[in-house]
C-alpha cells in the first residue's frame, strides 16, 4: 500500500505515517487540516516524508483504496489540506474540466473569458482593483501621516 506513495522514505508504516502527518498539521476553519512540508512556501502543495506529497499520502493512509492512476483532489480548494473527508481521487479529465469550470474567483466575484484564447482569465479583475484601492489608501494616509508630522514639528 504505503509503495503507492511515490518517493516516500521507505521506514514509514501505515501508523506511523499517520502519526507524522498529524503531528505536522493544525486545523483551520472550514475543517482544513493544514500540512507543514519542507520549505517556507504555504498554499501549494507539501512534500513530506521524503518527497512524497502530503495530500496523496494522507489518501493512502488515511482514506484507503487508493487508485495510482487517478489524481487525489482538495473538494476545499487547499492544496496543502489533508483532511480526509477533503480529499477525493477522480479521473485526470475529470479533475482538469473542474479546475478550468471555476466561474468564481476565490472572494466570489464572476470571472472574465479572455477573449484571446476563450478561457477564464487568471487574474481577477475586481479583486486587483480592489487591491489597488487599499495601496493607494495606504499610500494617502501614509502621505497624510508624514504631513501632520511635519506640521507639527514646523509650529
Ligand atoms: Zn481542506
Ligand atoms: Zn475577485
Amino acid at each position: 500500500m504505503l509503495s503507492q506513495v511515490k518517493g516516500l522514505t521507505p521506514h514509514f508504516t501505515a501508523e506511523t505515517l499517520r502519526g507524522y502527518l498529524l503531528d505536522r498539521s493544525v486545523r483551520r476553519d472550514q475543517g482544513c487540516l493544514i500540512v507543514r512540508g519542507y520549505g517556507s512556501q504555504r498554499g501549494v502543495y507539501q512534500k513530506v516524508a521524503g518527497r512524497a506529497w502530503a495530500h496523496i499520502a494522507a489518501y493512502v493512509v488515511f482514506v484507503g483504496d487508493f487508485d495510482p492512476d487517478l489524481d487525489v483532489q482538495h473538494l476545499c480548494g487547499v492544496p496543502d489540506c489533508i483532511e480526509p473527508t477533503h480529499l477525493r481521487q477522480v479521473s485526470r479529465a475529470d479533475n482538469c474540466r473542474t479546475r478550468m469550470q471555476q466561474p468564481y474567483c476565490r472572494n466570489g466575484h464572476e470571472r472574465e473569458i479572455d477573449p484571446a484564447n476563450g478561457r477564464y482569465r487568471k487574474v481577477c479583475r475586481v479583486c486587483n482593483n480592489e487591491a489597488q484601492k487599499r495601496w493607494r489608501a495606504r499610500q494617502a494616509a501614509e502621505v497624510a501621516a508624514a504631513r501632520a508630522t511635519h506640521g507639527r514639528s514646523t509650529a
